[in-house]
C-alpha cells in the first residue's frame, strides 16, 4: 500500500506550492474533465520507483486563538491516518507562535513529524533553520518548493522505510481486486454481504484505525477477485444507521490498489458533493469504474426520472463508466455488475500494439489535423503503449506541448471508440522529439 504523507502548516508557509510539485506528473493527461469538482487536497506522486499519495491538509491554522479542532476534522483525521506528517514552517518569516501550537497538537495526536523550512531561498539556511531547532523534531529538511530545491532529499529521506510495491504480476492469484467505494449508508457492507453472496459472519472491530479496508477474497462462476472492503465490518444484525467518521484516507488508499472500483451512490438522496470528490479520486488513479445506483427498490417513477437524468447531467465526465440500478437489499441488479467489471478490467489491461495505436493517430490526424502554431503544424507521428490500468498511449511528435485540450479529447476519443477501450480512463501523454 502506497504510503500517505500529510502535509501540514501555518497559512502561506508555502503547503499548495509543495503539494503541486509533489503531485506534478510528467505531461499526463487524463482527458480534461469538465463538471468534475477539482479537488486539489488529494493527490499522488512517485520519489523515484516509489509512489505515495499526499494530503494537503490546509485546515490548521496557527494563531492566537489556537487550532480549531470541530472546523479541522477532516484535517485531523487525515493527520492520525498518515504515515508520514510533514510540518511546513516559512524560513523567511521565522519562528511564529502557532508553528509551536501545531507541534503541541502533533504531539497530542502521537504523531511524529519531520520539520520542513520552506523558502530557503536567497537567505542563509543555518541561520534560519537555527530558529526552529527549539520545536524538538528531529529531522529538518531546508527546501525551497517554488523551485524544488531540497524536495528530493526529502522525499528520498521520508520515503526510505516504506517497500517498493508488489508488482501486478505477482498479484494474480487476487484476481481481479474491485473495491467497493463511496459515502458513509449509502449501502455498500449491504452491497460486499450480498456479492459475497451469504451474510459474512462478522466481528465488530472497534479499535484500530479507520484507514484499513478489508481485503475479502472469493470466487464466482470460477473467476477469483478479491474485493476491497471500505465500509468497514458492522456487528451482525445491527440496522442502525451509523454516523461513521468518513475516511478520505482510506478510500484514496482502497482506490489506489484496486484495478476496477464500484462507486456505489444512493439513489435516493441523489448525487452529493462527496460522490463527485469521490469519483474524481477514481478518476485521478486512472482506476477502471463501475457506477452502482443502489436503493433502487421502491422508488416511484417521478423519483426514478429525476435520478436519471441527474446522473446524466453530472457524471457526463464520467460517460466511459457503466451505471447499474441496483438494490444491494433485495439483489436486484446486483449480479450484472460483474458483466460490467469485466469489460472494465479487460480494456483497463488490454495490450495495445504499436501498429494499432499509431495507424489510429494517423487516421484521426488524417480526419481533423491538429492546429499550426506561429506558423508551423503540430505533428503527431506515432503512439505506443505506456502503461495499463489506466491505458497509458504515449503520443510523439513535433510542438506537442502546444497541442490545445480540445485536440486531445478528440484523440482521446477516437482511441476509445476504435479500440473499444469502456469503463476505464485512458491516459494520453505527449512526448516531444524536437
Ligand atoms: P499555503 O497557504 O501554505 O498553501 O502556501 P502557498 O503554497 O499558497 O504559498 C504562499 C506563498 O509563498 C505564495 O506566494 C508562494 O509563491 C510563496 N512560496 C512558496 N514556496 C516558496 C519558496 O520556496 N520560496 C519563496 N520565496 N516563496 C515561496
Ligand atoms: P454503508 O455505510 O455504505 O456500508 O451502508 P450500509 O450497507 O450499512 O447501508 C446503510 C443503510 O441503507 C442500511 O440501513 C441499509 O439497510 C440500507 N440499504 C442498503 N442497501 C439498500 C437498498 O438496496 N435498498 C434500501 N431500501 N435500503 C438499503
Amino acid at each position: 500500500m502506497k504510503p500517505v504523507l500529510a502535509l501540514v502548516g501555518r497559512p502561506n508557509v508555502g503547503k499548495s506550492t509543495l503539494f503541486n510539485r509533489l503531485t506534478r506528473s510528467r505531461d499526463a493527461i487524463v482527458a480534461d474533465f469538465s463538471g468534475l469538482t477539482r479537488d486539489r487536497q488529494y493527490g499522488e506522486g512517485k520519489g523515484g520507483d516509489k509512489p505515495y499519495i499526499v494530503i494537503d491538509t490546509g485546515g490548521l491554522e496557527g494563531g492566537e486563538k489556537g487550532i480549531d479542532f470541530e472546523m479541522a476534522s477532516q484535517s485531523l483525521l487525515a493527520i492520525e491516518e498518515a504515515d508520514v506528517v510533514l510540518l511546513l514552517v516559512d524560513g523567511r518569516a521565522g519562528l511564529n507562535p502557532g508553528d509551536t501550537q501545531i507541534v503541541e497538537h502533533l504531539r497530542k495526536l502521537g504523531k511524529p513529524a519531520h520539520l520542513v523550512v520552506n523558502k530557503v531561498d536567497g537567505i542563509d539556511e543555518e541561520v534560519a533553520m537555527g530558529d526552529f531547532y527549539g520545536l524538538g523534531l528531529e529531522q529538518v529538511f531546508p527546501i525551497t518548493a517554488s523551485q524544488g530545491r531540497g524536495v528530493k532529499k526529502l522525499l528520498d529521506s521520508v520515503l526510505i522505510g516504506f517497500p517498493e510495491p508488489v508488482p501486478e504480476d505477482e498479484r494474480a492469484a487476487e484476481g481481479i481486486r474491485i473495491a467497493i467505494a463511496g459515502r458513509p449508508n449509502v449501502g455498500k457492507s449491504t452491497l460486499v454481504n450480498r456479492m459475497l453472496g451469504e451474510d459474512r459472519v462478522v466481528v465488530f472491530d472497534e479499535g484500530g484505525t479507520t484507514r484499513d479496508s478489508v481485503y475479502i477474497p472469493f470466487e464466482r462462476h470460477g473467476n477469483r477477485y478479491t474485493l476491497i472492503d471500505t465500509a468497514g465490518i458492522r456487528r451482525r444484525g445491527k440496522t442502525t444507521e451509523t454516523v461513521e467518521k468518513f475516511s478520505v484516507v482510506k478510500s484514496l488508499t482502497a482506490i489506489q490498489d484496486a484495478n476496477v472500483v464500484i462507486l456505489v451512490v444512493d439513489a435516493r438522496t441523489g448525487i452529493v458533493e462527496q460522490d463527485l470528490h469521490l469519483l474524481g479520486y477514481v478518476v485521478d488513479a486512472g482506476r477502471a469504474l463501475v457506477i452502482a445506483l443502489n436503493k433502487w427498490d421502491g422508488m416511484d417513477t417521478e423519483q426514478k426520472e429525476r435520478i436519471k437524468s441527474d446522473i446524466r447531467r453530472r457524471f457526463a465526465f464520467v460517460d466511459f463508466a457503466a451505471i447499474h440500478f441496483i438494490s444491494a437489499m433485495h439483489g436486484t441488479g446486483v449480479g450484472d455488475l460483474y458483466k460490467s467489471v469485466h469489460i472494465a478490467y479487460d480494456s483497463a489491461k488490454r495490450d495495445l500494439g504499436t501498429n494499432m495505436l499509431t495507424k489510429t493517430l494517423q487516421d484521426a490526424v488524417l480526419d481533423h489535423s491538429p492546429p499550426m502554431i506561429n506558423g508551423r503544424r503540430i505533428k503527431l507521428r506515432y503512439a505506443h503503449a505506456g502503461g495499463q490500468n489506466p491505458p497509458i498511449i504515449v503520443i510523439h511528435g513535433k510542438q506537442t506541448d502546444k497541442l490545445p485540450d480540445s485536440y486531445k479529447r478528440y484523440l482521446e476519443k477516437t482511441f476509445r471508440k476504435v479500440l473499444k477501450l469502456e469503463g476505464t480512463p485512458v491516459k494520453i501523454e505527449l512526448r516531444s522529439d524536437d
